[in-house]
C-alpha cells in the first residue's frame, strides 16, 4: 500500500528548504505528504507569525502541485500540539496504511524530548531527512530504541503500518527559518530562499519586518 507521509513544523515561514526536502521525500517514498503546521509548539518559543498568517503562506507555497497537501488539523486543537496525538488520530483514520513521519535530522536527534516519543514507532514509521550541519550524533536512549528499526529501502515500509526507520538522503538545503526571520528583520529580502509567491503580497512577510 502506498504510504502517507507527514511533515510537521512551525513553518514560520515555509521556505524552499522545507519544500525541496518534502518533495524529494514524496518522490523517494512514492507518497503524498501532509504539510502540517503546528499550533503551540511545546519545545520552543511561539512562532512570530500567527497560525492564520502561516497557513496563508503555506497556501501560496503549495499552489500548482498535488503531492504536498496542507493539513491544518493541529491548529484546530487547543493547548500544546503534540505529534503523538496527531499520529493517534491519523492512525485511527487510515487503518493499516503505512504512515511515515518525516523529521529533519535536527528534529530526529531531539526526539527523546518529545511527549510519548516511543509510542510514535507503534503508530508510524519515521523518515529522517538529511540536513546540512546535522551530524549523526544521536542520544544513547534514541540509539537504544532505534538501532533495530533501520531499513535501507523505501519498499520495506510498504508492507508494515509502522515501526521502521529510514534515512532519506535529500539535496542539502542550507536554509533555515531562523535565518530568514533575521534577514527580513534586518531589512533584507531573502528572495531566493522563499517561494516567489510570498513576495507578491507584501502582507505575507509583514510579521517578520521591524
Ligand atoms: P527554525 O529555524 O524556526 O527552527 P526550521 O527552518 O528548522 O525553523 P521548522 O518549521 O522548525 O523549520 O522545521 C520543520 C521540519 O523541517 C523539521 O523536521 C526540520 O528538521 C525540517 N527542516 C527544516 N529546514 C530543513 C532543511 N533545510 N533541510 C532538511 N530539513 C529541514
Amino acid at each position: 500500500m502506498k504510504p502517507l507521509a507527514i511533515f510537521g513544523g512551525t513553518f514560520d515561514p515555509i521556505h524552499l528548504g522545507h519544500l525541496c526536502v518534502a518533495w524529494e521525500a514524496s518522490e523517494l517514498l512514492d507518497a503524498e505528504v501532509l504539510m502540517m503546521p503546528s499550533g503551540i509548539p511545546p519545545h520552543r518559543p511561539p512562532p512570530i507569525a500567527s497560525a492564520e498568517q502561516r497557513v496563508a503562506m503555506l497556501r501560496v507555497a503549495l499552489r500548482d502541485q498535488s503531492r504536498l497537501i496542507l493539513d491544518t488539523r493541529e491548529l484546530a486543537r487547543s493547548g500544546s500540539s503534540y505529534t503523538v496525538d496527531t499520529m493517534v488520530e491519523l492512525r485511527a483514520g487510515h487503518g493499516e496504511r503505512p504512515l511515515v513521519l518525516l523529521l529533519g535530522a535536527d528534529a530526529f536527534a531531539g526526539l527523546p524530548g518529545w511527549q510519548g516519543w516511543r509510542r510514535l514507532f507503534e503508530l508510524a514509521h519515521i523518515g529522517v531527512l538529511s540536513r546540512p550541519g546535522e551530524q549523526a550524533l544521536l542520544p544513547d536512549e534514541l540509539k537504544r530504541e532505534t538501532h533495530h528499526r533501520w531499513v535501507d529501502a523505501p519498499a520495506a515500509l510498504r508492507s508494515l503500518p509502522s515501526g521502521k526507520l529510514i534515512a532519506l538522503s535529500v539535496t542539502p538545503m542550507e536554509i533555515s527559518a531562523t535565518r530568514i526571520r533575521e534577514l527580513i528583520a534586518a531589512g533584507r529580502e531573502p528572495r531566493y530562499q522563499l517561494p516567489s509567491g510570498l513576495f507578491d503580497d507584501p502582507g505575507l512577510l509583514a510579521p517578520y519586518r521591524r
